[in-house]
């Protein structure tokens, strides 16, 4: 009942592509789940950023999504908020595999994106995981075939898909490449080039990066399709 209330609502209430909703005063304004609201308020977050506001419509209603965000402007909830919304309009359950998938430049930064998660998602019950590599690589293999969301890093996430023979990626909703233009300048990009080709190519993608380069529009063609464009520039 109330994922279908709420993909009324997003069919409602998402904006043109090449505009934005209002600046809105709470996150209860859009429409998002009750446990994600509820998981929203106990990690006290109750406005969401310029980023979050030109984000997150529409990535609920599935476009892919180029964004480009300084450090600090709220990125992280950006696409994890979308990413949880996607699997709970689903109807995800444990035994569906892998979901959505974010892949980071370095182990801090997933780590911390699996710490934001694991706060406001606790109200969700999708499991998750990181895999960042400098643990034991057989013990991973027999966690991550399990999970629903996967926080990676390039390297050990392409390790994995070329070794581990139950890593099933072929019900993938929603990747997200957060700090691309980091991954590109640490010289991921022939790895992250194998992985995209692993994925299934209906997906959802959200892209962010602080900088558009020639290299980010090259990942940006291969990466996304029909991506909606959102900028933001001022401090927020
Ligand atoms: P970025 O990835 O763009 O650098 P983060 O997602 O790491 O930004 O967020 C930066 C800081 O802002 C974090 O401390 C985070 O908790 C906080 N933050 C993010 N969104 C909100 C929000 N809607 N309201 C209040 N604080 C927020
Ligand atoms: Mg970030």
């Amino acid at each position: 009942k109330e994922v279908a209330l709420l993909n009324e609502r997003i069919e409602l209430e998402t904006p043109a592509r090449g505009s934005q909703i209002e600046d809105v005063e709470s996150f209860d304004v859009l429409p998002l789940s009750m446990a994600t609201k509820n998981g929203l308020k106990r990690c006290k977050f109750t406005k969401p950023t310029k980023i979050q506001i030109g984000a997150i419509p529409h990535a609920l209603a599935g476009r892919d999504i180029l964004a480009a965000a300084k450090t600090g402007s709220g990125k992280t909830l950006a696409f994890l908020i979308p990413l949880i919304e996607k699997l709970y309009t689903r109807r995800w359950d444990i035994q569906d595999g892998l979901g959505g998938l974010v892949i980071s430049p370095t182990r801090e930064l997933a780590l911390q994106i699996f710490e934001v998660l694991r706060g406001f998602a606790k109200t969700h019950t999708f499991s998750a995981g990181l895999v960042i590599g400098g643990k034991n690589f057989q013990e991973e293999q027999y966690r991550i075939i399990k999970m629903n969301i996967l926080i990676a890093t390039p390297g050990r996430l392409l390790q994995h898909m070329e070794q581990t023979p139950n890593f099933d990626l072929s019900n993938l909703q929603l990747l997200v490449l957060d700090e691309a233009d980091r991954i590109l300048d640490m010289g991921f990009s022939t790895q992250l080039t194998s992985i995209i080709g692993y994925l299934p190519p209906e997906r959802q993608t959200m892209l962010f990066s602080a900088t558009q380069t020639k290299s980010i529009k090259d990942l940006a063609r291969l990466s996304l399709n029909e991506p909606e464009y959102i900028a933001v520039h001022e401090k927020s």
